[in-house]
């Protein structure tokens, strides 16, 4: 219902407003959430385009606010900012709790640059709880169409004909800060088909930053071949162990970074060549696996020109025939359609 939705994208947005304005006012505002970004090397300027703000320590200090400012508890709940439950001691007596307390917060906003919900970050190190917790999905919220930061970067993805692609929120906002627009995070979901849609309408090509820790780029090799089946050309770049985009982007020049990813972004197909072909090197039956994984990927792309390509690429790399290959890609592509 256009009514409701556009309920929750006031109430998302006076959120937004709210957050920020405890960040910058209040003395715990200052004190840790403005202190933590600024530690991380968040500049002021950086800090007040993306929205940030604090969540106070408090069990209902946003809600009561909201509340009293006029917006319905109704609309509070939906968008989850609020979190109504029974009470524990009286139940039947409901009682109403802010969801984001203690934490610092990044505004997630849709393409047009409404808000439609938030990630907040603990401040601590603590493991007890989790370190991200988002918004939960609502009439305005789908996860799986929404990019992190695209609002910022469309016209320099469009400008450059390149998207870069990273994991987090502060991927994104250090790497903007550094000089670098053309950039957005899938941020908490593994990538959909619609959020590579999204993209695909700005460039055909795709860049995906991994984190530097091998559990994480294996995981993602399933995304990327999501990207390839739209066509769009992948390249992608890892970091040193240890870093990811932010760390990376915090601690070098720009001319640095654009450096950094020029020399090391390969192209997808040959990176899980390279990848997998280590992995399998001295092992005849783990080989065949990896030969038909790769075909798996080259298979998924739409234009026969580039398969044939691949192909070529892929049998001198793996040392094979391409004869075998073509047989693999064929059989592959018999058994998908
Ligand atoms: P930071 O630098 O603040 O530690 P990060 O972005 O490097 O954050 P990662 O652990 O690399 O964090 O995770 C990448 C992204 O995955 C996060 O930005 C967040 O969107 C999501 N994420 C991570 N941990 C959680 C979690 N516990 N719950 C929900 N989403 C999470
Ligand atoms: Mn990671
Ligand atoms: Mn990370
Ligand atoms: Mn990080």
């Amino acid at each position: 219902q256009a009514n409701e939705r556009e309920s929750l994208y006031l109430v998302s947005e006076f959120a937004q407003k709210y957050y920020q304005d405890v960040l910058w006012k209040t003395e715990p505002g200052k004190a840790v959430g403005l202190s933590y970004f600024k530690e991380r090397g968040f500049t002021e300027e950086t800090i007040r385009q993306f929205g940030l703000g604090y969540g106070l320590d408090e069990w209902d200090a946003f809600t009561n606010h909201a509340l009293e400012k006029g917006y319905q508890l109704d609309y509070l709940e939906k968008t989850g900012l609020t979190i109504v439950k029974d009470d524990s001691r009286d139940p039947g007596l409901k009682r109403k709790f802010d969801r984001f307390k203690g934490r610092v917060l990044f505004p997630i906003h849709s393409l047009s640059g409404r808000v439609l919900g938030f990630g907040g970050r603990i401040l601590s190190n603590d493991k007890k709880a989790a370190k991200y917790l988002n918004s939960p999905e609502s009439e305005i919220y789908y996860k799986s169409k929404v990019l992190y930061g695209i609002y910022y970067a469309k016209q320099a993805i469009a400008k450059e004909d390149n998207c870069y692609l990273v994991e987090g929120y502060t991927d994104v906002i250090q790497m903007y800060q550094r000089g670098i627009h053309n950039v957005v995070a899938s941020s908490g979901t593994a990538l959909t088909p619609d959020q590579i849609r999204i993209i695909n309408r700005l460039t055909r090509n795709i860049t995906v930053l991994f984190d530097g820790d091998a559990a994480g780029v294996r995981a993602s090799l399933r995304g990327v071949d999501l990207i390839l089946e739209q066509g769009m050309n992948v390249r992608i770049c890892t970091f040193p162990e240890g870093d990811d985009p932010d760390s990376f982007a915090k601690n070098n020049s720009l001319e640095d970074v654009l450096d950094y990813l020029k020399e090391n972004s390969k192209d997808f197909i040959q990176f899980k060549t390279s990848l997998l072909a280590e992995e399998a090197a001295n092992d005849p039956i783990k080989k065949a696996d990896t030969i038909r994984e790769i075909v798996g990927s080259i298979a998924k792309i739409p234009d026969r020109i580039k398969r044939e390509i691949y192909v070529q690429q892929c049998a001198a790399m793996m040392n094979i025939s391409e004869e075998v290959l073509f047989n693999t890609l064929a059989q592959i592509s018999r058994k998908e359609n």
